[in-house]
């Protein structure tokens, strides 16, 4: 018991330093790939003038500003600091002036694209798609305003000036890096994840091979933007074949690698204005991705209408199924019921009537013999009368159950006629196989032994039974259905009236002639 309070005393801290342990790991861990980052960008895409076209970083803490919220501005400072202070020639002032710049563009993300955005997914719709762009933009331009407390040259806002080309490359960082980012933090199912590798791997192989291959060309010195509207098709592609964690990084890369390339005719346009080209390749980066962000934006909301129609559709038709099931096992209760006596449990006399018109229509056809017997309890008034109804109900309860053991179930019919009344319908019997059977009926009905001291003689339960048989004219089947209702009717009449006659021999008795 001590040991239980101790344990659930001491869940709780264990609880907070496991939150406090995760956090630390995601703080060091992220800054960690934030530098790797900021290495990667400088390397790779470093201007002459000392910009840099696409600034990853900003990706990565924008990506987490939305994902983590403000714990996303520690990782931003952090890592910032460690560019900065690990770039050489850069005081400590300036440097931490630079990454509060990205932590301030940060922290506005964190604030203001979960509040204007309507939940926090960037693909959910058009409309959180251009919050969120919306709001970097307005991120990397406090970023700027901040950087240029200690870059004079960041206070340049000419068309060529390096303010728009700092401003352009944290802005294009993020549209190249934080979709793919979100994109990825937000699958979660193993189902997912092993599409993103079968359907993107081509895609990010080919991307890397070609990065790989336009750094390691160092001998490519000059900007040809031309082949950079190339990537337009491309991203939109992959925009609406995959999804953003392809079509961004691969238009990306792809966008820079082919700006870096000569173009065919040699013309080596802008070449002689680094600033004007880096603002027309921030420019073609931009508008490629975030077409393909609309393009795809809209297609994932087209496929999200069209799966919730499928559903709807796929629960409809299960919903019909199931009443239509549910209506078919109702109408069989109701069957049942409408054909069942109450009493007893066996046919009733509707169901009686049905069958035998049935019977003699079949009988009709293969010219066999169709036989009745009616079956009526003696003195049963006075079974009541001394017993009482109750008893009576019970007796009438144990000569069906009596008599159902008798009847071969599905090809004959026993029903209660009504009263103390029972009648059975025999398939094929010629009248001394009829009579035969009814004799049966009779004696197990005595050998129940039911006492019935106002039974005369007997003492006990009997029956008498009136039995007629006939064989049905083949003809008769194409005969109207009143000749074929009358022809019925006669068979029974005849059974009725030997039944009659059974009682006025003395009861306890089968009269079939
Ligand atoms: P008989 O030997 O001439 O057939 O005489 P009986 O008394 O059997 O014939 P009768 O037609 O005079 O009486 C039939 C009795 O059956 C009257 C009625 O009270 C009884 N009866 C009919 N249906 C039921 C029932 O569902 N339960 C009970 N307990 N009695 C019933
Ligand atoms: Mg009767
Ligand atoms: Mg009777």
């Amino acid at each position: 018991m001590a040991r239980e309070l101790d344990h659930r005393t001491s869940s709780r801290p264990r609880v907070a330093e496991q939150v406090a342990g995760s956090r630390l790991q995601l703080i060091l861990s992220a800054a960690c790939a934030y530098t790797i980052l900021s290495i990667l960008s400088r390397q790779g895409l470093q201007h002459h003038n000392g910009t840099v076209d696409i600034w990853l970083p900003c990706g990565l803490s924008d990506a987490l500003a939305l994902r983590v919220g403000l714990w996303a501005v520690p990782i931003t400072l952090l890592g910032g600091l460690i560019d900065n202070l690990g770039h050489g020639g850069h005081h400590l002032g300036r440097a931490v002036i630079v990454a509060i710049g990205h932590g301030s563009s940060c922290a506005l993300v964190a604030a203001l694209a979960p509040r204007w955005m309507r939940g926090r997914d960037l693909f959910a719709s058009l409309s959180n798609l251009f919050v969120f762009l919306g709001v970097l933009a307005l991120a990397a331009l406090a970023s700027t305003v901040i950087a240029s407390l200690v870059i004079p040259e960041l206070r340049d806002w000419n068309q060529q000036g390096p303010a728009l080309s700092w401003w352009a490359g944290n802005l294009t960082g993020s549209v190249v890096l934080a979709p793919p980012l979100l994109s990825w933090m937000g699958r979660n199912s193993q189902n997912q994840r092993r599409e993103l590798l079968r359907t993107e791997y081509g895609l990010l192989l080919l991307a890397c091979g070609l990065t790989a291959l336009v750094v390691s060309a160092d001998w490519i010195q000059v900007i040809s933007l031309r082949p950079a509207t190339l990537v337009m098709p491309l991203s939109l592609w992959a925009a609406y074949r995959f999804s953003p964690a392809a079509a961004t990084p691969v238009t990306g890369l792809l966008a820079l690698s082919l700006s870096w390339l000569p173009n065919p005719n040699d013309q080596r346009l802008l070449s002689a204005n680094a600033l004007q080209s880096q603002e027309v390749l921030a420019l073609t980066v931009n508008v490629a991705l975030i077409t393909a962000l609309t393009v795809l934006v809209i297609n994932n909301s087209r496929v999200r209408t069209s799966r919730q129609l499928r559903q709807l559709a796929g629960s409809l038709e299960r919903t019909v199924a199931e009443r239509t099931d549910q209506l078919a096992a109702a109408n069989a209760r109701l069957q049942h019921l409408s054909d069942t006596d109450g009493l007893t449990g066996i046919a009733n006399r509707r169901r009686f009537d049905g069958l035998l018109s049935e019977r003699w229509r079949m009988a009709a056809a293969s010219g066999t013999p169709l036989a009745v017997a009616m079956i009526d309890i003696d003195h049963f008034k006075a079974y009541n009368d001394t017993y009482g109804h109750p008893a009576g109900d019970r007796c009438l309860q144990q000569v069906a159950a009596a008599l159902s053991e008798e009847i071969r179930q599905g090809s004959d019919c026993l029903a209660r006629y009504g009263g103390e009344e029972f009648v059975v319908l025999w398939n094929g019997l010629d009248p001394k196989q009829a009579a035969a059977m009814a004799e049966r009926l009779r004696a197990c009905v005595l050998a129940l032994a039911l006492p019935h001291q106002s039974n005369g003689a007997a003492a006990v339960v009997t029956l008498s039974i009136g039995v007629a048989a006939q064989q049905v004219p083949r003809g008769s089947l194409r005969a109207p259905s009143d000749e074929i209702q009358h022809g019925i009717d006669a068979l029974l009449k005849l059974a009725d009236q030997r039944l009659y006659a059974a009682k006025s021999q003395g009861r306890n008795r089968v009269v079939s002639t």
